[in-house]
């Protein structure tokens, strides 16, 4: 890596950003072109701060199903030529050649063996610094033009920088303490890209039921649906973890681009028709259920109403499903609970609806939904239409993927082919 860029007045190539899709645009480039002039430039003073949090600290660089169907966007097929050139098992086969060697869990995630974030961003760090790739830090690109041929970029200490090409690799609007705070969409708009509305995806979901808040810290496994105007719109079956706010949890981050999207779409009087329906029991048939609470009441009839449910999930929620299903009194015996009783409890361990509120906002969310518009760009090489040498990739594009790798996967995919679509053009100038 080299930490004078000073020594090119000129590069090949510049590229806005040393995230995961900046990163692995460098890299490519600098294998396909090694007498090319790369440089990232960085705002944060060390590359890949986003990716260190990824995953939970363990990076979930991929999953071994990553296909059209687990993206979104305004055309989500703008991922299928990217994700054909370069699909799961050149990702992973990247990173062993890289000295990072992986792993994949029942779920499809891919892990680096090392389970560690760190070793991921180390690998690319290494690497870099191998192939010759320059890396300008804590400087932030505030402005980008073309004139004459060459690109002229802008940093926020006025210093010009001149390039043949630019890759905006600025990521998208989400966790802006990372760096990656929407500016991008300035930097293309400035070249007259379209950019749409962004929004928080994966991201917490806040419900409105106050029995919730009595929940807060349990964490579980269920089925958890989305349901828009009585239709469902999604279900998962996984980890939920209430909070004094609503939920959060790999199942219900998995809905929660949904509910972005479902709210932004409608209004506010629609907007009521959005609920979350969990069943605490998806093994279980409700009449299996029922029969259960009914045997539970004759055996365990001189007990307080409050121990009902005492073994079959964890006592606070048992409380909280009690109270919102029943007005008896906690101190009753369970003798006193009616059939109505029974069937009402058993009905909110099937299904307990919460009404969705919303979701957190921008800084808790892991992925943006909307961004550049993707039909402005080519897919086979990830170059602007409008502006020949003028490249995107990554979350700064109108591309969300589900949580579980698809993201890392999508940043990988669409950096590297976008190295590839840098190395045709720079050959195209050479060759004139
Ligand atoms: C907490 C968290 C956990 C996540 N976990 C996972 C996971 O396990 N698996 C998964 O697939 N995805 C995960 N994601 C999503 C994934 O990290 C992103 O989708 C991915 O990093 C996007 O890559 P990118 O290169 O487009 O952008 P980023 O990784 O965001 O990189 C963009 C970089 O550009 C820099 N930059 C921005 N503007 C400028 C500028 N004008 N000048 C200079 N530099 C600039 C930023 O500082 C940043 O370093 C997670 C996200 C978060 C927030």
């Amino acid at each position: 890596m080299n930490t004078d860029p000073d020594f090119h007045c000129e590069w090949d190539t510049v590229i806005i950003g040393g995230g995961a899709s900046g990163m692995l645009a460098a890299l490519q480039l600098s294998q396909l072109r090694p007498n090319s002039s790369v440089l990232i430039v960085e705002r944060n003073p060390k590359l890949g701060k986003k990716l260190l949090m990824t995953g939970n600290g363990r990076c979930n660089l991929s999953n071994i199903g990553a296909s059209v169907d687990y993206y979104h966007g305004s055309d989500p097929t703008f991922v299928c030529e990217p994700l054909r050139k370069y699909a799961v098992d050149d990702t992973r086969e990247f990173f062993e050649q890289l000295g990072l060697p992986t792993m994949s869990d029942e779920f499809g995630r891919v892990y680096p063996n090392t389970q560690n974030a760190g070793s991921v961003l180390d690998c690319l760090r290494y690497n870099l610094s191998d192939y010759g790739v320059s890396v300008m830090l804590s400087t932030l690109i505030s402005s980008v033009e073309y004139s004459k041929g060459r690109f002229i970029l802008r940093t926020h200490n006025g210093e010009v920088i001149r390039s043949k090409s630019v890759l905006v690799a600025t990521g998208g609007a989400c966790a802006p303490h990372t760096g990656s705070d929407g500016n991008g969409y300035d930097i293309l708009s400035s070249f007259g890209h379209m950019c749409l509305n962004v929004m928080p995806g994966i991201v917490q979901i806040k419900t409105r039921r106050d029995w919730v808040k009595q929940l807060s810290g349990i964490r579980l496994s269920a089925n958890i649906a989305l349901l828009f105007e009585d239709k469902c719109v999604r279900e998962e079956f996984g980890e939920v973890l209430f909070t004094d706010y609503g939920v959060s949890g790999p199942a219900s981050l998995q809905l929660s681009s949904h509910v972005s999207r479902i709210l932004h779409e409608n209004d506010i009087e629609h907007q009521k028709a959005l609920s979350l329906h969990i069943d605490f029991f998806s093994d279980m048939s409700i009449s299996d259920i029922r029969n259960e609470l009914m045997a539970r009441r004759a055996k365990y009839s001189h007990r307080a109403v409050d121990t009902l449910l005492v073994g079959l999930v964890q006592n606070r929620l048992a409380t909280a499903l009690i109270r919102s299903a029943t007005d008896i009194s906690f101190s009753e015996p369970i003798s006193n609970l009616s059939d109505s009783d029974v069937v009402a409890i058993s009905n909110r361990l099937k299904d307990s609806i919460l009404d969705v509120e919303g979701t957190m906002g921008m800084k808790e969310a892991q992925v943006t939904i909307g961004g550049a518009l993707t039909s402005e760009f080519d897919p086979t090489t990830m170059m602007s239409i409008y502006v020949p040498g003028l490249f995107a990739a990554g979350e700064v594009l109108d591309i969300d993927g589900d949580c579980g790798g698809f993201n890392l996967q999508w940043a990988f995919s669409s950096g590297r082919l976008a190295a590839d679509g840098i190395n045709i053009f720079l050959s195209g100038i050479y060759n004139e």
